[in-house]
This record gives structure tokens, sequence and C-alpha cells, in this order.
């Protein structure tokens, strides 16, 4: 049987009786041969994978090139441990950048296009950061779909104060979870985000009432265990 990308085999076998966490029985069953998502949205997420450059990239000095077949089982492996409420967002591309505006940076993502763009330093970092990068990007598209109340939430929790001299502006807390969280309260939103997805232990110690915030609006799928 031929899949599809982002997509596995499953031959044909006898699958036992088993016991929902719900309680509800499954009966024995032959399973015929056909083909599974390797991970939520596997298809779309490893689809979008695109070589050259995204459409009207703003940044014209920035090369981009082809994803090689090793880096592409890296964001494979990658993406497959991330959390299902990121994985529902996936991006309209993720696309191999070289020269950065900035060297060091490992990831950008685009609001308006839902591009993600993948640099060099990526495929240095340790496997738990590389997922965070991820997640992180992602968390800059999550942080559009939230409400007035949500941003509002996020901001007192976070610590962020409303300066109103002449204009509306907002105040960093002294605190923050990463440096670059004083750039912006999106850039903080990402950065708790990519905590909550990947290091939860971390943001509880941080601040356990933003570790409550991400659980009560983006909770975690419990995986049904075969
Ligand atoms: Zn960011």
């Amino acid at each position: 049987m031929k899949c599809g990308i982002g997509e596995t085999e499953v031959r044909e076998h006898v699958r036992k009786s088993y016991q929902k966490k719900s309680g509800e029985a499954v009966s024995k069953s032959i399973v015929t041969e056909h083909c599974r998502e390797i991970f939520k949205k596997s298809k779309e997420w490893l689809s979008s994978l695109k070589d050259g450059a995204p459409l009207n990239w703003p940044l014209k000095r920035e090369k981009f090139g082809k994803w090689t077949i090793s880096e592409r089982k890296i964001l494979e492996e990658r993406l497959s441990l991330l959390p299902d409420f990121v994985l529902d967002r996936n991006p309209s591309g993720i696309y191999r950048g070289f020269l950065s505006r900035n060297l060091e940076n490992p990831a950008i993502s685009n609001n308006e296009t839902k591009a993600i763009i993948i640099y060099d330093p990526f495929f240095s970092e340790i496997e738990l950061l590389q997922q965070k990068i991820i997640s992180h990007e992602v968390g800059h598209f999550i942080f559009r779909e939230l409400t007035t109340e949500q941003i509002s939430e996020f901001r007192k929790l976070s610590g962020w104060s409303v300066e109103r001299n002449q204009v509306y502006k907002l105040v960093p807390p002294i605190q923050v979870i990463a440096e670059d969280s004083r750039d912006s309260i999106d850039e903080d939103f990402a950065n708790n985000l990519e905590f909550y997805s990947l290091d939860e232990e971390g943001l509880k110690k941080f601040n356990p009432k933003m570790l409550n915030f991400f659980k009560n609006n983006f909770p975690k799928a419990h995986k049904e265990i075969r």
C-alpha cells in the first residue's frame, strides 16, 4: 500500500479487545490494511515543509534553500512530540532559511502568511529546545487567536502594566520568563507557551498561576493508551 506524505502504513492485523479510558469495551477485531497519520495533523505539517522562499517574504536579503532528508527527519521527530493544541495550528509553510538577519536566530514566523522559517542555528540546538522553538513560533499564531479577555488575563498574570500618559503603552514586568519577553507582550506570550508545551514544571516554578491559565485555555489532550 502506498501512503502519502505524513502517513504510515498499517498492515492488516488482529486488534485485541481493550477498554477505553471512558470504560467502553472494544471487542477483538481484524484491522484491514490502511494508512494512518504519524502524529496529529502529520499530513498537513509534513507537507508544509517547502523548498525555496515564501511568497512575498519581506526580508529581501535572506536566502532560502532546500530541506535535506535528514533535516526533514529531524523536524518530523520533533513535531511528533508536540502537544495536540500546538499541532492543531499548522502553518501554511515551513521554509529553510539561510543568512538570517540575526545570525543567532533559530526560527521566525510571520503572522500574516502563517509561514515559519527555520534557520541553521536551529539544528545545533538540543532536541527539547528544537521542540520549544517550534511551539514558540506557533505561540505567535495562537496569540492572534486570543480574545480580549484572554489577553487581559495574560497581561495581568504576567505583570505587564499599562502606562497612560499620552499614548497607551505597555510596560514589561520586572521578572520575565525569557530575556526577549520584554520586547512585546506577544513575545512574552510565545515564551510562556513554549514552557507550557514542553516544560510545565519550569512554568510552574516561574509562575504557577500562569500554568493554570494555560491549562484552562489550552488543555492538553490525554491520549488513549492501547
Ligand atoms: Zn518569538
